[in-house]
């Protein structure tokens, strides 16, 4: 089965029993979206599509005016933002190349192939929303934009997610065989539960937590786009991981598990050496435990959507990031918005 499939002369119609997430038959052409198996893929699709927006259309105004006024923020306040930012600009950089050039062309549903082009266009804005929010803000993009690299606690992270990549990126990678197709779904949780699921949670904690304040409001209000973005690609993926676990039998095992449970562990350790960084004495009612109390907790609920046990049962020392995330959902984005996307009928040629 080539990801690349040539097209065939042929009378014989695709049938939805040959679809696949990965390892779909040879017959089942990519191209042609119709018949539809994994219909939740086209669902997000369609749900992403209505909640789109672009960073340009949020105010910053306020944001601008608090940072430059030297009392508005505490030198705390300004690091742990800055950190984060950090973390940020890149992180979704790196999802962006993972989903491009190592998942997209194993996936063999035309549908789930459908919500990926949309993740990666919404990964894409991400990364302009920072940018624009350190534009905005004037920050020093020098400094931010090379935080990565130059911050030991944000390499390593990212390092961490590289690492899953490795190998799947190998241009004669293929997910035949059960090794393969282990090694494949140990990059979705590497990307889908512990980037977009934890690295990038306990970042919206710190910058909701300004916005708990009212302070930094616009830069919160990106974010809180954001996290309704990432909480749809998260979603997704587990169901992408749920369902090739169905479709492949015998490839979920216990030394694949154990290794599930070392990389979540191996990331929650990461995760509070970046929280030490960002505030080492604590900000606005956060500090390092608190913050890895708060990985714990996520860990345990994204271990078990996957069907994994919870390992850490700890209490979610913030109530509010549920409300947060629940909000996000149900909030109306489009009352504050200046820019009407044109719909078909009225779009100028
Ligand atoms: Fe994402």
């Amino acid at each position: 089965m080539s990801f690349i499939q040539p097209i065939k002369r042929t009378d014989i119609r695709v049938s939805v029993n040959d679809r696949r997430i990965i390892n779909g038959a040879e017959e089942a052409d990519v191209v042609q979206l119709s018949p539809m198996k994994h219909k939740w893929a086209w669902q997000a699709y369609l749900d992403a599509n209505a909640n789109h927006w672009l960073p340009t259309e949020i105010q910053m105004q306020r944001d601008i005016e608090l940072w430059k006024d030297p009392n508005g923020l505490t030198e705390d306040e300004r690091t742990a933002f800055k950190r984060v930012m950090g973390f940020f600009t890149t992180g979704d950089s790196i999802v962006a190349n993972n989903l491009v050039l190592a998942i997209y062309k194993q996936i063999t549903s035309p549908e789930c192939r459908m919500y990926l082009l949309r993740q990666s266009y919404e990964e894409a804005i991400h990364t302009h929303a920072y940018q624009y929010i350190i534009e905005s803000l004037e920050l020093d993009e020098g400094e931010i934009f090379n935080m990565y690299r130059e911050k030991a606690s944000i390499f390593n992270k990212d390092q961490m997610l590289i690492n899953f990549s490795l190998g799947v990126l190998d241009p004669n990678f293929s997910t035949k065989g059960k090794e393969n197709t282990q090694k494949f779904l140990e990059n979705l949780i590497g990307f889908y539960l512990i980037c977009e699921g934890l690295f990038f949670y306990t970042s919206f904690a710190v910058i909701l937590s300004f916005q708990r304040q009212n302070k930094l409001v616009g830069a919160s209000e990106q974010i809180q786009y954001i996290m309704r973005d990432e909480s749809m690609h998260m979603n997704f993926g587990i169901d992408m991981i749920n369902t090739i676990k169905e479709e492949n039998p015998g490839v979920w095992t216990s030394s694949l598990e154990n290794k599930i449970y070392a990389a979540i562990e191996e990331a929650v350790q990461l995760e509070v050496v970046f929280a030490k960084d960002c505030f080492p004495k604590g900000i606005l009612g956060i500090n390092s435990d608190l913050f890895e109390q708060y990985m714990r907790h996520i860990a345990d609920r994204r271990l078990e959507r996957v069907g994994l046990v919870a390992r850490y049962n700890v209490e979610n020392p913030f109530p509010w990031m549920s409300e947060a995330i629940d909000l996000s959902k149900e909030k109306n984005f489009f009352e504050s918005r200046v820019t009407e996307y044109k719909t078909g009928g009225t779009l100028d040629w």
